[in-house]
Order: C-alpha cells, then sequence, then structure tokens
C-alpha cells in the first residue's frame, strides 16, 4: 500500500479541462475519496467550456448546472486555475511531478476540415467560430459573419446545425433577454438571411440531431420548415434503423420529418429547409461564397451499415452563408494522439493508454469523443474515477506534492493565473451588465479586459 488517499497523503489530482466532465470527475472524486486534494486546470481565464461558449443561448436551463459545478470548485480541497494552457504554459510532465494523478478533460476543440474547394471563401465559417461569435468567445467575438444574403446553408446533420439554425431564424427579440453576447445580437438585428438550408450527406435515419432539438426548430415562431420528399426516401434499411435507434425518441423525430413532408407548407417570413442525401462538393463565389455545389447521394448497405453513393446527379445552390457544421475532434497533447477514428485519446475505461505517462486518464469528450449532452458525462466520468480508485492502491506518489513552484514561474513570466475568486468578480460583473442591458448576463467578450477587471476587483476587495 502507498498510503495515498489518507488523511497523511491526501490523493493530488490534477484535473485539465474545466468544463462539464472536469467537473463532474472532481465531485466523482470528492465523493468517492474524501482524502483527495483537486486542481483544476483551463487554458481559459474563465470554467466552464462549452457550457459557457458552446450551448445555445437560448438553452439556459442546461447552463443552470454551473450552479453545482461553482459548489464543488468552491469545496475546500478544490482549487481553480484559469488562463493555464496544458501543453503550452506548463507541459503535462511537470504536472505530473506534482500531482499523484493527471485526469485529461479536454474536450474536443479541434474542428474537422470541410475539405472541399472553396472552403476558405469568406462567408464560410466552421461551426466553431460561429457560434462562439454569438456566445462571446474572445477569440470569435468580432467576427461580424455576413448576413447580407438571402440564404445560408448549414453543413452537417447534428444538433450544432440546429442551433445555428435557430439563432439564424429567431427573431432577435426572442434571444434579447439571454446571455447572447450584444454585438451579435446588434448584428443579427440587421439579418436579411430568409431562408435556411440544413443539408446531411444520408437520411433522418442516421442523422444525429436530437428530438428535443428538432421539434424546437419545427415549432419557430414565423419560420415555415420545408422537406421535400424527394429528398427523404425513407426505405426499408432506414425504418429498421430508425425503428431499432438505441434512443427511442429517434424513431419520434423520424415521423416527424415523414410527416413533414406531408404537410402543406404554410407561407412565413422565413424557411427553414431540410435537404437530405446531399454532400458539398466546392463553394463558388468570386471573393466570397456564392453558391455551393452539391453532389446527390443514394444509401447502399444494410441497416446501421449505410454508406452514401454518389449517384451522379449534381446541383448548385445559390448562398452568401456556409456554416460547417461537421463535427469536432480532440486536440492532441504533445506526446498523446488522438485517434483519428474517434476523435478522442484511446483508452481502457479511462486510462490513457500511453506509453511512459502512468495514471494518466481521461473523461468527457477527450474520451468518447464529441458526442452526447452535458448530462452524459456525468455517467462516463463516474467510469473514470472507478477505474482510477481501483488503480489507487498502485499509484507511486508524485515526488513534489505543491504546485507552489509551477504557480509562481507563471507568475514570472507575466502570466496571470485565474483563481476562482477572480470568476466570481467577473461573474458578477456579468451579470449586473447584463441586468442593465436587460439580459440575463453580458459576457465579458475579451481576456485583457478580464484580466484589467479581475485585477480592478482585487485591489477594491
Ligand atoms: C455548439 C454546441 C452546443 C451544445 N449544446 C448543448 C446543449 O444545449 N445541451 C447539452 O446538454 N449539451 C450541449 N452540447 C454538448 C456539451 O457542450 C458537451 O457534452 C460538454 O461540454 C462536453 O464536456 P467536456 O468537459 O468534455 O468538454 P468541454 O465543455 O469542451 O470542456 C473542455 C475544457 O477543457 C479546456 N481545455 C482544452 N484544452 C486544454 C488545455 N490544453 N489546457 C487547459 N485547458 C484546456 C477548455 O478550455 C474547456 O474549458 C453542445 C455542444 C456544442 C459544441
Amino acid at each position: 500500500m502507498n498510503g495515498l488517499g489518507t488523511s497523511q497523503l491526501p490523493l493530488r489530482v490534477a484535473i485539465i479541462g474545466a468544463g462539464p466532465s472536469g467537473f463532474f470527475t472532481a465531485a466523482a472524486l470528492l465523493r468517492a475519496e474524501p482524502q483527495t486534494e483537486i486542481a483544476l486546470f483551463d487554458r481559459m481565464p474563465v470554467p466552464y467550456g462549452l457550457v459557457r461558449y458552446g450551448v445555445a443561448p437560448d438553452h439556459q436551463e442546461i447552463k443552470r448546472i454551473t450552479k453545482t459545478f461553482a459548489r464543488t470548485a468552491e469545496a475546500a480541497s478544490v482549487a481553480f486555475h484559469g488562463n493555464l494552457h496544458v501543453g503550452r504554459n506548463v507541459s503535462l510532465e511537470e504536472l505530473q511531478r506534482c500531482f499523484d494523478v493527471v485526469i485529461l478533460a479536454t474536450g474536443a476543440e479541434g474542428e474537422r476540415p470541410l475539405g472541399i474547394p472553396g472552403a476558405n471563401l469568406p462567408g464560410v465559417y466552421s461551426a466553431n467560430a460561429f457560434v462562439g461569435w454569438y456566445n462571446a468567445h474572445p477569440q470569435f467575438a468580432d467576427l461580424a459573419p455576413d448576413l447580407s444574403c438571402k440564404t445560408a446553408v448549414l453543413i452537417g446533420n447534428g444538433n450544432v446545425a440546429v442551433d445555428v439554425a435557430r439563432v439564424l431564424l429567431s427573431s432577435p427579440s426572442r434571444l434579447a433577454c439571454t446571455d447572447i453576447s450584444s454585438r451579435a445580437l446588434e448584428h443579427l438585428r440587421r439579418n436579411c438571411i430568409r431562408e435556411v438550408i440544413i443539408l446531411g450527406r444520408r437520411s433522418p435515419a442516421q442523422a444525429s440531431f436530437t428530438h428535443a432539438e428538432v421539434k424546437e426548430l419545427f415549432s419557430l415562431d414565423g419560420v415555415a420548415t420545408v422537406l421535400d420528399p424527394t429528398d427523404f426516401l425513407f426505405d426499408e434499411e432506414d425504418r429498421v434503423e430508425a425503428w431499432h435507434h438505441p434512443d427511442p425518441r429517434h424513431r419520434q423525430m423520424i415521423e416527424d420529418f415523414l410527416h413533414l413532408t406531408t404537410t402543406s407548407v404554410p407561407s412565413a417570413p422565413r424557411c427553414l429547409r431540410f435537404r437530405f442525401l446531399r454532400s458539398p462538393t466546392e463553394v463558388r463565389g468570386t471573393g466570397h461564397a456564392q453558391e455551393l455545389l452539391v453532389s446527390r447521394n443514394k444509401l447502399e448497405g444494410r441497416a446501421f451499415e449505410r454508406r452514401t453513393v454518389a449517384t451522379g446527379d449534381t446541383e448548385s445552390i445559390p448562398c452568401g452563408l456556409v456554416v460547417a457544421c461537421v463535427g469536432f475532434q480532440g486536440e492532441p497533447l504533445p506526446s498523446i494522439p488522438v485517434d483519428p477514428n474517434t476523435g478522442a485519446f484511446q483508452h481502457d475505461a479511462g486510462r490513457v493508454r500511453v506509453s511512459g505517462a502512468p495514471w494518466l486518464y481521461a473523461t468527457g469528450w477527450c474520451k468518447t469523443g464529441p458526442r452526447g449532452l452535458v448530462g452524459s458525462s456525468k455517467k462516463e466520468s463516474s467510469e473514470t474515477v472507478a477505474t482510477l480508485l481501483s488503480d489507487l492502491p498502485r499509484i507511486v506518489p508524485a515526488p513534489e506534492r505543491t504546485t507552489h513552484m509551477l504557480l509562481m514561474r507563471q507568475k514570472k513570466e507575466g502570466i496571470k493565473i485565474f483563481t476562482f475568486h477572480d470568476w466570481r468578480n467577473l461573474d458578477q460583473i456579468e451579470q449586473a451588465r447584463g441586468r442593465a442591458a436587460g439580459k440575463l448576463r453580458e459576457k465579458i467578450p475579451s481576456v485583457p479586459e478580464m484580466h484589467l477587471l479581475a485585477e480592478q476587483c482585487s485591489q477594491q476587495q
């Protein structure tokens, strides 16, 4: 026995990433192994990962989970260290010298490329950038996408495309009282887009949308939803796939789509069109996206093994905005590669499969790949914690049992480490700015401003 996890030798755990999976894992560890010291590191000065910078502003109910995360962060044995990019400001090896165990909770921040000619034309955006823009992510807050065209095409059949469609099709008044970036809201007030097309390679049976999200889209005020029956060839294999999908709500979603193809379309100021069985092949335009070329597909193979085959038919969709919602993937860390097939670190029940880095674990999207809602991270973080605890008797205590030197070095290099107390101050400011503007929150859209405000608050206190 190594004595770890006792009051004489608390288990020291570094969690890299203060998104939902980082917090769920910290909470599970505290419940299971009270003699633990946990440090949560994040590359952003502020916590909560995609709950803050991904989840759409009109999905406030899911953001309430941050209240639970805050309680975890304020537990006596937990410390938050924001603005520390592991792999850049501090290495994994340094952390492994200070902590008995390191848990990667870095999400899936890389984006799968669109990979077609014209993908770099102005007017073509990645989902990361577009979503980050309306969520006031410091990297994208100034994006100001061109919304002067009539038609936008969103490529991809997951919930991210659904979020972007909702933001583009909602009346600004629907979003005004949320935590949407004010700059984005003002920009959306001048939105000329009247038609949003969601494009998918396969059919709804294979789509990654969830029923609740799609239903929300169908019920947007002033929006007619259109699905041409020739775009939805629901054959026997599709039927098997829809009816035997692991999520029973998927079948309900397919029924809604089937219903949509037979309903007459009411006239409305804005239109949402689903185009299935289409692959983008090229974005064309002179100096700006003007049309998207797509090829038509048919599906071959049996249910759950269906693959797309181009029919040879092509068409052009005139549009001025293209958003690639084609999926995310984990970002590798120096010496820890990401499996290109899953977009995640390779692991066995949460134990990262890599030589020379013992007691390294993964949780959340960097473990599962970019799928699942916030709640799913809770279940799978329990698995990672169970694996860690089963390893506990064999874990070799780290040689340096303090982060003091590591944090001092950052300070000397001019890097401000944000504490959870700093976040509490910024949180108060954001809420006060929100109240003044008649909304829930006005997020601080720049890291230098976060620095300045955090400094001012600590001088006043
Ligand atoms: C656009 C979008 C909308 C979504 N909407 C919903 C929704 O409405 N409802 C819902 O339930 N789920 C939604 N989800 C899914 C949900 O956001 C994820 O399930 C969840 O955030 C995954 O949690 P995570 O902790 O694994 O990753 P993340 O939330 O991405 O957290 C990872 C954290 O790690 C940090 N990090 C990364 N690399 C480093 C590094 N090298 N050093 C230090 N820190 C690092 C990041 O800054 C980030 O804070 C949405 C996802 C997206 C992309």
